[in-house]
């Protein structure tokens, strides 16, 4: 999928490629404002990204010099990539929930020492064994982050409204995938860009990346999250991956039941069993058996178990076996 389309509403969809990637493309959507176009989110950033997005903009009649501002539903290299060089090119704003401000820094800082020791350090804590994180840093090496020239220079808050011609879009706080995914309602059409919280095809990726050391339980902010969507009772929903949705709430009961029955299914493989957070990653089910999963895929793989476990953690059904290192979990 590549190239800009029309898709109602006053709508225009940009598939930014994404070649690496089994995704393809991050879908960017732009909508004329008084002083130029918004987007939402910007692509990965590379040539071929960049040659996507202003040859998009450019078959609809636009350059990427009238791009006023950019608002980005979180984080990551395949949402924040180009937004910095749209800035360059037009001297529009960047815009993000502020919980995701500090995440981009850290992603920003880069993949220097400091953040390879301490994804290094978090493995040997989840019980990865020796190979496993030889493997995962040799695979991480060279990753592209975004440049610091890409930091937001806006604060976006929940509620919030962003101008655009003779209609607004609001932001709806989504935490979960990120600490501070958005998604962005355009009221007047009953569409909501969903980013990464509600995807049609693919279950959102919902990570701990320090467990057991971290506090945060993600996929209990992703999943009120989901509750939030669905008690809005939006028709149509536009992702930032893959085909449209044609029912938000349907689609957002889904995800919220495919972790229950992850849940559900950890919580049971428990009996009789102690796990450390790497054995739990190990036992889960991915798309492909865990011997056959890169590096990158099992620090991937890694983050979602232990989501899943804090949540069980948070629910009281399973608990830390004291004094064990790295720690080992068991029924509560
Ligand atoms: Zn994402
Ligand atoms: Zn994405």
């Amino acid at each position: 999928m590549t190239g800009a389309s029309a898709i109602g509403d006053g709508i225009v969809q940009i598939a930014v490629p994404m070649s690496h990637n089994p995704l393809g493309s991050t879908l960017v959507y732009a909508m004329e404002s008084p002083s130029g176009l918004i987007l939402v989110d910007a692509g990965w950033d590379d040539a071929e990204g960049w040659e996507g997005l202003t040859s998009g903009l450019e078959s609809i009649g636009h350059s990427v010099s009238d791009v006023e501002g950019v608002v980005l539903t979180h984080f990551h290299p395949d949402h924040t990539g180009l937004c910095g060089r749209v800035r360059e090119a037009s001297g529009a704003w960047i815009a993000m929930h502020e919980a995701d401000h500090t995440m981009f820094e850290k992603m920003s800082s880069g993949h220097n020492r400091e953040w390879m020791d301490d994804q290094l350090a978090n493995l040997a804590r989840a019980g990865a064994p020796e190979a496993d994180r030889i493997a995962f840093e040799k695979a991480a090496q060279g990753g592209p982050p975004a440049g610091p020239e890409s930091a937001p220079d806006r604060v976006l808050t929940d509620d919030e409204t962003i101008a655009l011609t003779g209609r607004d879009l609001r932001v709806v706080f989504t935490p979960g995938h990120t600490p501070g995914h958005a998604c962005f309602y355009l009221e007047d059409a009953d569409v909501m860009f969903t980013g990464d919280h509600v995807l049609q095809k693919t279950t959102p990726h919902v990570g701990n990346f320090v467990y057991p050391l971290e506090e945060r339980d993600a996929l209990a902010e992703f999943m009120e999250s989901l509750r939030r969507v669905q008690k809005m009772d939006v028709t149509r929903g536009l992702g930032a991956h893959g085909v449209p949705i044609t029912d938000v709430s349907g689609r957002t009961a889904e995800l919220l039941d495919h972790h229950e029955e992850r849940l559900d299914d950890l919580y049971r493989s428990f009996e009789g069993n102690e796990f450390t957070v790497w054995q739990v990653a190990a036992i889960m089910k991915w798309y492909r058996p865990w011997a056959d999963i890169s590096p990158i895929g099992k620090g991937m793989a890694l983050s979602e178990a232990a989501a899943h476990l804090r949540h069980l953690v948070a629910r009281g059904q399973i608990a830390q076996v004291p004094g064990t290192e790295p720690a080992r979990f068991a029924l509560n």
